[in-house]
C-alpha cells in the first residue's frame, strides 16, 4: 500500500472516532469543531470547544488552521529526513564548527540536555547512530555485526552537544555526532500547536499527534477532555482512560513501531548506554505534566529506564507516569504514587 493510501485510512479513521465523540457529547452551547492532517509520519487530529455564540465556528477553523501551519513548520526544521532542515544542516557540522540556530532549536536542544542529565543519559538525543544502525537492520532483516554497532555507540553521547547561550550557536566536540529530536518533537510541535490556538483566543481544545496529546480547558463547562492510552497488545483496546484538565498526555512503547528478526521482537527506542533496543523494562510508559515536550521526552525515557524512571519522575514534581511492564510473563501496570487522587482514571484489565 503506498504511503498516500495509508494516510487516507488514516485520516478516515481519525475522523469516524472524531465524529462519534462528537455526536456524544454535543449539548449545551458547547460545540466542537475539529480537522485532523498527517504529519511527523503520523495523524494530527485537533479539536476545540466552543460557545458558537462568543466565538464563530469558522474563526475556530481558522485557528485549528493556523495550529497546522505551524506543526507543518516545525516538521519542516526539526525532521531528520528532510535534508533542508535546520536539524540537518546541524548534523552536517564538523568537530567545533558552530552554527547559529533558531531560538526553538536551541531551546529543545537546552531542554533535552537537560533532561539527558537527569536520566543519566537514559534520553539522549545524540543516539541517531544507533538509531540508523537498527533501521538498517530492520530493513535487511540482518542484525548489525560487531564492528559497525560499535563504531555506532562511539559516536553516541549527549555530552559532545555544546551549546553557547550568548550567541546562540550549537557545537559538536567530535566528529561524527548527530542529533535526532524524534523522542521530542511531536510533544513539542503539540505545544505549540496549543500556543497558537490560545493565541487566537481559543480556550478549550485538544490535540492529539499520534498519541501525544495536551487537553486545554475542558470539553463543555461539566466535562474534562477523556483521552485514552491504547492497550500496549491490542490496538482496538484501550487500557485506561483519564480525564484531564490542562495536562499533557504522551505515550511511548515498543507496540507501534518495533521489528523482528529472528523471532526476537525489537523497538525503536533504543538503551544509549548500551547501544540495543530496550529489552523488558517496558512495553509501554506513559506520562502526564504541564507540557507535552516534557511528557513525550519522559516517557521515552521511562521506556528505557523502567521501573528507576519514577524516581525521577517522583523528583520532578507535578508529573506522573503509568508504566506497563511484564512481571513473572504476564502484562502489569505500575503507577506514580498518588495518581489516582490526582486524576479521574478508569482501568481495564491487562
Ligand atoms: P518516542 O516515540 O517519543 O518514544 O520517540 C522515539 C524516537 O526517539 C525514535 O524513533 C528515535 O528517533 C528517538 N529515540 C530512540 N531512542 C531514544 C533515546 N533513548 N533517547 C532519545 N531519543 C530516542
Ligand atoms: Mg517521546
Amino acid at each position: 500500500m503506498n504511503s498516500k493510501k495509508i494516510t487516507h485510512i488514516l485520516l478516515a479513521a481519525a475522523l469516524a472516532a472524531s465524529l462519534l465523540a462528537a455526536a456524544s457529547c454535543s449539548r449545551a452551547n458547547e460545540r466542537i469543531v475539529e480537522d485532523s492532517r498527517f504529519f511527523m509520519g503520523t495523524v494530527v487530529q485537533i479539536k476545540v470547544s466552543i460557545d458558537p455564540a462568543k466565538y464563530s465556528e469558522a474563526r475556530a477553523k481558522d485557528a485549528i488552521s493556523k495550529a497546522f501551519d505551524e506543526i507543518n513548520r516545525i516538521e519542516d526544521v526539526y525532521s531528520v529526513y528532510k535534508d533542508t532542515s535546520e536539524i540537518s544542516r546541524i548534523n552536517r557540522l564538523r568537530k567545533n564548527e558552530r552554527l547559529q540556530i533558531s531560538d526553538g532549536v536551541f531551546n529543545l536542544v537546552h531542554k533535552t540536555l537537560d533532561y539527558s542529565e537527569r536520566t543519566s543519559g537514559a534520553f539522549d538525543i545524540t543516539v541517531k547512530p544507533l538509531v540508523d544502525l537498527w533501521e538498517r537492520a530492520k530493513r535487511t532483516n540482518k542484525l548489525p555485526d560487531e564492528h559497525e554497532f560499535k563504531r555506532a555507540l562511539e559516536r553516541v553521547g549527549y555530552k559532545n552537544v555544546a551549546l553557547d547561550e550568548t550567541v546562540r550557536t550549537i557545537h559538536f566536540k567530535k566528529d561524527g555526532i548527530s542529533i535526532d529530536l524524534g523522542g521530542a518533537a511531536k510533544g513539542y510541535a503539540t505545544d505549540r500547536a496549543i500556543f497558537i490556538l490560545e493565541e487566537n483566543g481559543i480556550d478549550n481544545a485538544i490535540v492529539n499527534s499520534g498519541g501525544d496529546m495536551y487537553c486545554l480547558g475542558k470539553r463543555t463547562a461539566r466535562e474534562l477532555w477523556k483521552v485514552g492510552v491504547q492497550h500496549p497488545r491490542d490496538r482496538n483496546r484501550l487500557f485506561l482512560e483519564i480525564g484531564l484538565q490542562d495536562r499533557a498526555i504522551d505515550t511511548s512503547g515498543d507496540y507501534e513501531r518495533y521489528f523482528v528478526i529472528g523471532g526476537k521482537r525489537y523497538s525503536h527506542i533504543i538503551d544509549p548506554r548500551t547501544g540495543y533496543p530496550i529489552g523488558d523494562s517496558a512495553v509501554s510508559a506513559s506520562v502526564i505534566a504541564a507540557d507535552s515536550t516534557t511528557a513525550d521526552i519522559l516517557a521515552t525515557a521511562m521506556c528505557v529506564l523502567g521501573e528507576k524512571g519514577f524516581g525521577i519522575i517522583k523528583e520532578s514534581g507535578g508529573i506522573d507516569a503509568v508504566l506497563v511492564m511484564f512481571e513473572a510473563g504476564r502484562l502489569t501496570a505500575k503507577m506514580s504514587e498518588g495518581i489516582r487522587k490526582r486524576y479521574d482514571i478508569s482501568e481495564e484489565k491487562l
